[in-house]
Protein backbone atom coordinates (compact mmCIF):
# COMPACT_ATOMS: atom_id res chain seq x y z
CA UNK A 1 0.00 0.00 0.00
CA UNK A 2 1.28 3.33 -0.97
CA UNK A 3 0.37 5.96 1.55
CA UNK A 4 0.82 9.88 -0.11
CA UNK A 5 -0.01 13.66 0.71
CA UNK A 6 -2.77 15.32 -1.13
CA UNK A 7 -2.88 19.42 -0.71
CA UNK A 8 -6.19 21.27 -1.79
CA UNK A 9 -5.36 24.58 -3.11
CA UNK A 10 -6.99 27.62 -0.98
CA UNK A 11 -7.98 31.12 -2.58
CA UNK A 12 -5.42 30.32 -5.81
CA UNK A 13 -8.81 28.54 -6.73
CA UNK A 14 -10.41 31.98 -7.75
CA UNK A 15 -7.36 33.08 -9.34
CA UNK A 16 -8.04 33.56 -12.81
CA UNK A 17 -5.01 34.11 -15.75
CA UNK A 18 -2.63 34.42 -12.87
CA UNK A 19 -3.27 31.28 -11.70
CA UNK A 20 0.02 29.21 -13.31
CA UNK A 21 2.30 31.64 -11.68
CA UNK A 22 0.73 31.13 -7.99
CA UNK A 23 0.57 27.24 -8.82
CA UNK A 24 4.50 27.65 -9.80
CA UNK A 25 4.95 29.57 -6.58
CA UNK A 26 3.56 27.54 -4.14
CA UNK A 27 4.94 24.08 -5.73
CA UNK A 28 8.43 25.61 -5.84
CA UNK A 29 8.52 26.68 -2.06
CA UNK A 30 6.73 23.21 -1.25
CA UNK A 31 9.55 21.50 -3.21
CA UNK A 32 11.87 23.86 -1.38
CA UNK A 33 10.59 22.68 2.39
CA UNK A 34 10.48 19.16 1.56
CA UNK A 35 13.63 18.92 0.29
CA UNK A 36 15.46 17.92 4.00
CA UNK A 37 12.73 14.94 4.21
CA UNK A 38 13.35 12.89 1.21
CA UNK A 39 12.89 12.40 -2.47
CA UNK A 40 9.55 13.52 -2.78
CA UNK A 41 7.62 13.79 -6.54
CA UNK A 42 4.94 16.54 -6.48
CA UNK A 43 2.38 17.09 -9.01
CA UNK A 44 -0.61 19.25 -9.02
CA UNK A 45 -3.91 18.05 -10.78
CA UNK A 46 -7.22 19.09 -9.78
CA UNK A 47 -6.54 21.67 -7.55
CA UNK A 48 -4.45 19.58 -5.69
CA UNK A 49 -0.92 18.69 -5.34
CA UNK A 50 0.26 15.29 -4.52
CA UNK A 51 3.56 14.29 -2.65
CA UNK A 52 4.47 10.72 -3.61
CA UNK A 53 7.73 9.67 -1.58
CA UNK A 54 9.73 8.48 -4.71
CA UNK A 55 11.81 6.12 -2.15
CA UNK A 56 11.70 4.10 1.48
CA UNK A 57 13.73 6.77 2.92
CA UNK A 58 11.29 9.50 2.90
CA UNK A 59 9.93 11.25 5.90
CA UNK A 60 6.52 11.21 5.49
CA UNK A 61 5.56 12.77 9.48
CA UNK A 62 8.50 15.56 8.69
CA UNK A 63 6.32 16.12 5.22
CA UNK A 64 3.48 16.69 6.52
CA UNK A 65 4.29 18.28 9.43
CA UNK A 66 6.14 21.00 6.33
CA UNK A 67 3.13 20.99 3.93
CA UNK A 68 0.53 21.93 6.70
CA UNK A 69 3.03 24.94 7.25
CA UNK A 70 2.93 26.12 4.17
CA UNK A 71 0.87 29.08 2.46
CA UNK A 72 -1.75 28.61 -0.30
CA UNK A 73 -3.12 25.12 0.89
CA UNK A 74 -6.44 25.19 3.08
CA UNK A 75 -6.70 21.25 3.08
CA UNK A 76 -3.37 18.38 3.92
CA UNK A 77 -4.18 14.95 4.28
CA UNK A 78 -2.21 11.72 3.96
CA UNK A 79 -3.71 8.86 2.01
CA UNK A 80 -3.43 5.55 1.26
CA UNK A 81 -2.94 5.50 -2.83
CA UNK A 82 -5.18 2.53 -4.80
CA UNK A 83 -5.68 1.66 -7.94
CA UNK A 84 -9.40 2.88 -9.41
CA UNK A 85 -11.38 -0.70 -8.39
CA UNK A 86 -13.87 -1.19 -6.06
CA UNK A 87 -11.63 -4.23 -4.59
CA UNK A 88 -8.87 -2.33 -4.38
CA UNK A 89 -10.61 0.32 -2.29
CA UNK A 90 -12.19 -1.86 -0.22
CA UNK A 91 -8.87 -3.76 0.34
CA UNK A 92 -6.71 -0.42 0.97
CA UNK A 93 -9.81 0.69 3.65
CA UNK A 94 -9.76 -2.56 5.47
CA UNK A 95 -5.65 -2.35 5.71
CA UNK A 96 -5.07 1.51 6.44
CA UNK A 97 -8.30 2.80 8.31
CA UNK A 98 -8.21 0.61 11.45
CA UNK A 99 -5.13 1.97 13.12
CA UNK A 100 -6.46 5.46 12.27
CA UNK A 101 -9.72 4.75 13.63
CA UNK A 102 -8.91 2.84 17.13
CA UNK A 103 -10.26 6.00 19.16
CA UNK A 104 -13.56 6.05 17.40
CA UNK A 105 -16.91 5.15 18.27
CA UNK A 106 -18.44 6.69 15.20
CA UNK A 107 -17.62 7.58 12.17
CA UNK A 108 -19.35 8.71 8.40
CA UNK A 109 -18.18 7.50 4.71
CA UNK A 110 -18.37 10.23 2.45
CA UNK A 111 -17.18 9.67 -1.55
CA UNK A 112 -15.99 11.93 -4.03
CA UNK A 113 -16.13 11.06 -7.93
CA UNK A 114 -13.42 13.38 -10.09
CA UNK A 115 -13.61 10.46 -12.51
CA UNK A 116 -16.96 10.41 -14.04
CA UNK A 117 -15.86 7.42 -15.62
CA UNK A 118 -15.63 4.78 -12.25
CA UNK A 119 -18.58 2.70 -12.44
CA UNK A 120 -20.48 3.39 -9.15
CA UNK A 121 -21.92 6.80 -8.15
CA UNK A 122 -20.42 8.25 -4.97
CA UNK A 123 -22.93 7.09 -2.51
CA UNK A 124 -22.72 3.67 -3.56
CA UNK A 125 -19.07 3.78 -3.09
CA UNK A 126 -19.71 5.56 0.41
CA UNK A 127 -22.29 2.61 1.15
CA UNK A 128 -20.01 -0.39 0.17
CA UNK A 129 -16.88 1.32 2.18
CA UNK A 130 -19.02 2.09 5.26
CA UNK A 131 -20.41 -1.67 4.93
CA UNK A 132 -16.62 -2.91 4.47
CA UNK A 133 -15.66 -1.26 7.73
CA UNK A 134 -18.88 -2.28 9.39
CA UNK A 135 -18.02 -6.09 9.09
CA UNK A 136 -14.62 -5.21 9.83
CA UNK A 137 -15.30 -3.76 13.79
CA UNK A 138 -18.63 -4.49 14.94
CA UNK A 139 -18.11 -2.36 17.53
CA UNK A 140 -18.28 0.82 15.24
CA UNK A 141 -20.94 2.97 14.24
CA UNK A 142 -22.30 5.15 11.74
CA UNK A 143 -23.00 8.71 12.78
CA UNK A 144 -23.90 10.98 9.30
CA UNK A 145 -24.18 14.08 11.75
CA UNK A 146 -21.23 14.14 14.42
CA UNK A 147 -19.01 10.82 13.39
CA UNK A 148 -15.96 10.76 15.28
CA UNK A 149 -13.93 10.15 11.96
CA UNK A 150 -15.21 11.37 8.63
CA UNK A 151 -13.62 9.24 5.98
CA UNK A 152 -13.02 10.18 2.39
CA UNK A 153 -13.12 8.04 -0.46
CA UNK A 154 -12.07 9.99 -3.86
CA UNK A 155 -11.39 8.92 -7.50
CA UNK A 156 -9.67 11.22 -8.68
CA UNK A 157 -7.60 11.72 -12.32
CA UNK A 158 -4.85 8.93 -12.17
CA UNK A 159 -5.84 6.76 -8.94
CA UNK A 160 -8.03 6.79 -6.12
CA UNK A 161 -7.09 7.54 -2.37
CA UNK A 162 -8.32 6.49 0.78
CA UNK A 163 -8.08 8.70 4.04
CA UNK A 164 -9.64 9.42 7.41
CA UNK A 165 -10.42 13.71 7.44
CA UNK A 166 -8.40 16.12 6.17
CA UNK A 167 -6.76 18.93 8.34
CA UNK A 168 -6.48 22.47 7.76
CA UNK A 169 -3.78 23.64 6.00
CA UNK A 170 -2.24 27.24 6.58
CA UNK A 171 -4.60 29.05 4.15
CA UNK A 172 -3.21 32.61 2.11
CA UNK A 173 -1.31 33.12 -0.53
CA UNK A 174 1.98 31.35 -1.54
CA UNK A 175 5.45 32.48 -0.22
CA UNK A 176 6.12 35.91 -2.41
CA UNK A 177 3.38 36.21 -4.32
CA UNK A 178 2.62 39.60 -2.55
CA UNK A 179 6.07 40.97 -3.22
CA UNK A 180 8.36 41.20 -0.59
CA UNK A 181 8.12 43.02 2.92
CA UNK A 182 10.43 44.49 5.69
CA UNK A 183 8.91 43.82 9.45
CA UNK A 184 9.81 45.91 12.15
CA UNK A 185 10.36 43.17 14.36
CA UNK A 186 10.66 43.66 18.42
CA UNK A 187 11.05 41.02 20.57
CA UNK A 188 7.42 41.63 21.84
CA UNK A 189 4.27 39.56 21.00
CA UNK A 190 2.66 41.63 18.56
CA UNK A 191 4.82 42.14 15.35
CA UNK A 192 5.82 38.12 15.25
CA UNK A 193 2.31 38.05 14.86
CA UNK A 194 2.12 40.79 12.42
CA UNK A 195 4.90 39.27 10.54
CA UNK A 196 3.11 35.68 10.19
CA UNK A 197 -0.01 37.35 9.13
CA UNK A 198 1.36 39.21 6.53
CA UNK A 199 3.02 36.04 5.33
CA UNK A 200 -0.05 34.10 5.19
CA UNK A 201 -1.00 37.16 2.58
CA UNK A 202 1.60 35.63 0.02
CA UNK A 203 4.15 38.54 1.40
CA UNK A 204 7.93 37.12 1.68
CA UNK A 205 9.33 38.57 5.10
CA UNK A 206 12.42 40.21 5.52
CA UNK A 207 12.95 41.85 9.61
CA UNK A 208 14.42 44.31 10.65
CA UNK A 209 15.31 44.88 14.50
CA UNK A 210 16.57 48.16 16.43
CA UNK A 211 18.85 47.64 19.52
CA UNK A 212 20.24 49.67 21.35
CA UNK A 213 23.26 48.42 23.17
CA UNK A 214 24.81 48.30 25.86
CA UNK A 215 21.07 50.06 26.94
CA UNK A 216 19.64 46.19 25.79
CA UNK A 217 21.09 43.18 26.04
CA UNK A 218 22.90 40.30 24.41
CA UNK A 219 19.75 38.01 25.76
CA UNK A 220 17.43 40.19 23.96
CA UNK A 221 18.84 40.01 20.42
CA UNK A 222 18.91 36.55 20.84
CA UNK A 223 15.47 36.45 21.73
CA UNK A 224 14.49 38.34 18.60
CA UNK A 225 16.93 36.19 16.28
CA UNK A 226 14.69 32.71 17.86
CA UNK A 227 11.30 34.86 17.16
CA UNK A 228 12.66 35.09 13.14
CA UNK A 229 13.27 31.09 13.56
CA UNK A 230 9.78 30.24 15.10
CA UNK A 231 8.31 32.75 12.36
CA UNK A 232 10.21 30.32 9.45
CA UNK A 233 8.00 27.68 10.34
CA UNK A 234 5.56 29.34 8.43
CA UNK A 235 8.19 32.17 6.00
CA UNK A 236 11.53 29.33 5.57
CA UNK A 237 13.72 31.88 5.95
CA UNK A 238 14.55 34.87 7.21
CA UNK A 239 16.93 37.85 6.75
CA UNK A 240 17.14 39.93 9.89
CA UNK A 241 18.94 42.95 9.62
CA UNK A 242 19.96 44.73 13.31
CA UNK A 243 20.31 48.51 13.31
CA UNK A 244 22.01 49.86 16.87
CA UNK A 245 20.00 53.18 18.29
CA UNK A 246 22.35 53.82 20.79
CA UNK A 247 23.34 57.05 19.44
CA UNK A 248 20.19 58.44 18.34
CA UNK A 249 18.64 57.51 21.96
CA UNK A 250 21.43 59.24 23.67
CA UNK A 251 21.29 62.12 21.53
CA UNK A 252 17.73 63.13 21.91
CA UNK A 253 18.49 62.81 25.63
CA UNK A 254 20.57 65.37 25.18
CA UNK A 255 18.47 67.35 23.01
CA UNK A 256 15.35 67.37 23.07
CA UNK A 257 11.83 67.64 24.93
CA UNK A 258 10.96 64.10 27.26
CA UNK A 259 7.47 63.96 26.08
CA UNK A 260 8.67 63.59 22.29
CA UNK A 261 11.29 60.46 22.69
CA UNK A 262 9.02 58.07 22.07
CA UNK A 263 7.26 59.80 18.91
CA UNK A 264 10.60 60.86 18.02
CA UNK A 265 12.65 57.60 18.14
CA UNK A 266 10.03 56.02 15.58
CA UNK A 267 10.02 58.41 13.51
CA UNK A 268 14.03 57.67 12.91
CA UNK A 269 12.84 53.79 12.85
CA UNK A 270 10.50 54.45 10.16
CA UNK A 271 13.17 56.40 8.11
CA UNK A 272 15.88 53.82 8.57
CA UNK A 273 12.75 51.15 7.66
CA UNK A 274 12.24 52.62 4.58
CA UNK A 275 16.53 53.13 4.20
CA UNK A 276 16.65 49.22 4.50
CA UNK A 277 13.55 48.46 2.75
CA UNK A 278 14.64 50.46 -0.51
CA UNK A 279 18.38 48.56 0.04
CA UNK A 280 16.75 44.85 0.21
CA UNK A 281 13.86 45.26 -2.57
CA UNK A 282 10.50 45.64 -0.31
CA UNK A 283 7.70 47.21 -0.95
CA UNK A 284 6.18 47.87 1.85
CA UNK A 285 6.95 47.93 6.09
CA UNK A 286 4.97 45.38 7.93
CA UNK A 287 4.30 46.66 11.68
CA UNK A 288 2.78 45.10 14.68
CA UNK A 289 0.27 47.98 16.10
CA UNK A 290 -2.80 48.01 17.55
CA UNK A 291 -4.90 50.98 17.54
CA UNK A 292 -5.09 52.80 20.98
CA UNK A 293 -2.97 50.07 22.47
CA UNK A 294 -0.30 52.29 23.96
CA UNK A 295 0.28 56.52 23.84
CA UNK A 296 2.22 55.69 20.59
CA UNK A 297 -0.64 53.40 18.46
CA UNK A 298 -2.90 56.24 19.10
CA UNK A 299 -4.57 57.46 15.28
CA UNK A 300 -2.36 60.73 15.47
CA UNK A 301 0.65 59.17 16.48
CA UNK A 302 0.20 56.91 13.98
CA UNK A 303 -0.44 59.60 11.21
CA UNK A 304 2.86 60.95 12.59
CA UNK A 305 5.14 57.61 12.42
CA UNK A 306 3.45 57.49 8.74
CA UNK A 307 4.36 61.07 7.54
CA UNK A 308 8.01 59.70 8.03
CA UNK A 309 7.84 57.27 5.27
CA UNK A 310 6.86 57.31 1.51
CA UNK A 311 6.35 53.48 1.27
CA UNK A 312 3.23 51.41 2.73
CA UNK A 313 2.93 50.37 6.39
CA UNK A 314 1.06 47.15 6.32
CA UNK A 315 -0.19 46.68 9.88
CA UNK A 316 -2.49 43.64 10.13
CA UNK A 317 -3.41 43.83 14.00
CA UNK A 318 -4.29 47.49 13.74
CA UNK A 319 -8.36 46.18 14.65
CA UNK A 320 -7.22 43.01 16.83
CA UNK A 321 -7.58 43.34 20.52
CA UNK A 322 -4.71 41.86 22.82
CA UNK A 323 -6.51 38.97 23.95
CA UNK A 324 -7.08 37.89 19.40
CA UNK A 325 -3.36 38.66 19.12
CA UNK A 326 -2.49 36.69 21.97
CA UNK A 327 -3.90 33.34 20.79
CA UNK A 328 -2.51 33.45 17.21
CA UNK A 329 0.73 34.28 18.84
CA UNK A 330 0.07 30.67 20.67
CA UNK A 331 -1.35 29.13 18.03
CA UNK A 332 1.65 29.79 15.56
CA UNK A 333 5.01 29.01 18.73
CA UNK A 334 6.12 32.56 19.53
CA UNK A 335 4.19 33.77 22.84
CA UNK A 336 6.13 31.48 25.34
CA UNK A 337 9.48 33.44 23.38
CA UNK A 338 8.04 36.54 23.53
CA UNK A 339 6.95 36.89 26.75
CA UNK A 340 10.80 36.06 28.40
CA UNK A 341 11.33 39.52 30.10
CA UNK A 342 14.34 41.11 28.35
CA UNK A 343 14.08 45.08 27.39
CA UNK A 344 13.44 46.61 23.92
CA UNK A 345 15.10 49.92 22.99
CA UNK A 346 11.61 51.77 22.44
CA UNK A 347 11.92 50.90 26.96
CA UNK A 348 14.95 52.56 26.89
CA UNK A 349 14.27 56.64 28.04
CA UNK A 350 11.06 56.16 28.11
CA UNK A 351 8.80 59.60 28.38
CA UNK A 352 6.86 59.57 31.90
CA UNK A 353 4.01 61.54 30.27
CA UNK A 354 3.97 60.70 26.36
CA UNK A 355 2.39 62.91 23.77
CA UNK A 356 -0.24 61.23 22.32
CA UNK A 357 -1.64 63.84 20.41
CA UNK A 358 1.44 65.46 18.53
CA UNK A 359 1.10 67.92 15.84
CA UNK A 360 3.66 67.29 13.05
CA UNK A 361 4.69 71.13 14.11
CA UNK A 362 6.02 70.17 17.36
CA UNK A 363 7.73 67.51 16.29
CA UNK A 364 9.31 69.38 13.29
CA UNK A 365 10.57 71.95 16.21
CA UNK A 366 12.18 68.71 18.12
CA UNK A 367 13.60 67.81 14.67
CA UNK A 368 15.45 70.94 14.41
CA UNK A 369 17.31 70.18 17.58
CA UNK A 370 19.20 67.43 16.45
CA UNK A 371 21.09 66.59 13.41
CA UNK A 372 18.48 64.59 11.97
CA UNK A 373 20.54 63.49 8.71
CA UNK A 374 24.04 62.71 10.37
CA UNK A 375 22.14 60.49 13.26
CA UNK A 376 20.56 58.64 10.48
CA UNK A 377 23.85 57.75 8.26
CA UNK A 378 25.83 56.85 11.88
CA UNK A 379 22.76 54.27 12.55
CA UNK A 380 22.50 53.09 9.17
CA UNK A 381 25.81 52.16 9.31
CA UNK A 382 25.83 49.83 12.49
CA UNK A 383 23.49 47.26 9.86
CA UNK A 384 24.78 43.88 9.80
CA UNK A 385 22.13 40.75 8.67
CA UNK A 386 21.82 37.36 10.30
CA UNK A 387 20.20 34.34 8.31
CA UNK A 388 17.69 32.39 9.99
CA UNK A 389 16.05 29.30 8.32
CA UNK A 390 13.23 26.84 9.36
CA UNK A 391 14.29 24.28 11.80
CA UNK A 392 12.76 21.04 13.02
CA UNK A 393 12.31 22.06 16.50
CA UNK A 394 9.65 24.52 15.66
CA UNK A 395 8.14 22.88 13.54
P1 LIG B 1 5.47 44.45 19.92
O1 LIG B 1 4.76 43.51 20.81
O2 LIG B 1 5.50 43.99 18.50
O3 LIG B 1 6.82 44.84 20.48
P2 LIG B 1 4.25 46.73 21.08
O4 LIG B 1 2.85 46.57 21.42
O5 LIG B 1 5.27 46.58 22.16
O6 LIG B 1 4.59 45.76 19.87
P3 LIG B 1 5.47 49.23 20.29
O7 LIG B 1 6.60 49.01 21.21
O8 LIG B 1 4.73 50.51 20.28
O9 LIG B 1 4.33 48.14 20.41
O10 LIG B 1 5.95 48.96 18.82
C1 LIG B 1 5.07 49.04 17.74
C2 LIG B 1 5.71 48.33 16.57
O11 LIG B 1 6.95 48.95 16.25
C3 LIG B 1 6.05 46.91 16.86
O12 LIG B 1 4.96 46.04 16.66
C4 LIG B 1 7.16 46.65 15.89
O13 LIG B 1 6.65 46.40 14.59
C5 LIG B 1 7.89 47.96 15.88
N1 LIG B 1 8.99 47.91 16.86
C6 LIG B 1 8.99 48.23 18.16
N2 LIG B 1 10.20 48.04 18.72
C7 LIG B 1 11.00 47.58 17.74
C8 LIG B 1 12.37 47.17 17.67
N3 LIG B 1 13.16 47.19 18.72
N4 LIG B 1 12.85 46.76 16.47
C9 LIG B 1 12.07 46.73 15.38
N5 LIG B 1 10.78 47.09 15.40
C10 LIG B 1 10.25 47.50 16.55
MG1 LIG C 1 7.31 46.32 21.88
Amino acid sequence: MKEIILCKYGEIILKGANRPEFEGALTRELKRRLAPYGRFSVRRAESTVYITPTDGDCDLDGAYETARCVFGFVGVTRAAECEKSMESILSVAREYLPPLMSFARTFRVDAKRSDKHFPKTSPEIAAEVGGAILSASPGLKVDLHHPDVMIRVEIRDRAAYVHAGQEKGAGGLPRGTSGRGLLLLSGGIDSPVAGYMMAKRGVEIEALHFESFPYTSERAREKVFTLAEQLCRYCSRIHIHVISLTKIQEELRRACSEEYFTLLLRRFMMKLAERCAKEYGCRALVTGESLGQVASQTMDALAVTDAATSIPVLRPLIGMDKEEIVEISRKIGTFDTSILPYEDCCTVFTPRHPKTRPTEEEILSEVAKIDFDALMDEAYATLYTETRRVSEQYL
